[in-house]
């Protein structure tokens, strides 16, 4: 049985059709936005990650084992669920990692939950980072969790 909300909505898309407008689909979604129908939300809330990575290491690097490690959710990416994103995967900007502060500020506005700091920033076989407290701090000072690694 046709419920009043699906007819009401056919009884407008009808009407848009035979109107002459020229944009009836548009018009029926407007209706429709307005109406709370047709709306996409996500049903799960999806935890949103970011890695942050060396520069200078990024020229050998094309980060394969990051990726791998969040794709099989493993090493520091081991306690995330299927209903998790990498949502942003860049470089510091060089020393002194002047990229940071503002890309951390539009990944908040994105909804970002946790920063990622590669492992290679962190390991002893790669460059030593010399501004790796400040790189920390930056990112606890924007509120965002902090995971200190990835893939090893
Ligand atoms: S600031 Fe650290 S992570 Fe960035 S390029 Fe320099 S050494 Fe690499």
């Amino acid at each position: 049985m046709t419920s009043s909300r699906q007819r009401s909505d056919y009884k407008l898309r009808s009407e848009d059709l035979s109107s002459g407008d020229d944009t009836p689909v548009f018009s029926y979604f407007q209706h429709s936005l307005k109406n709370g129908a047709g709306i996409i939300v996500d049903v799960e809330p999806v935890t949103k990650v970011a890695v942050i990575r060396c520069d200078i290491v990024s020229e050998a690097c094309p980060g394969v084992g990051c990726f791998m490690a969040f794709n099989k959710r493993s090493m520091h990416f081991k306690d995330y669920d299927e209903n998790t994103e990498m949502v942003a995967f860049f470089t510091c900007g060089g020393c002194s990692g002047r990229r940071i502060y503002r890309l951390l500020k539009s990944l908040k506005k994105r909804g970002v939950d946790v920063i990622h700091l590669s492992s290679c920033m962190q390991m002893e076989n790669y460059p030593k980072c010399p501004h790796i407290d400040e790189i920390k701090k930056t990112v606890e000072d924007a509120g965002i969790k902090l995971v200190e690694g990835t893939h090893h």
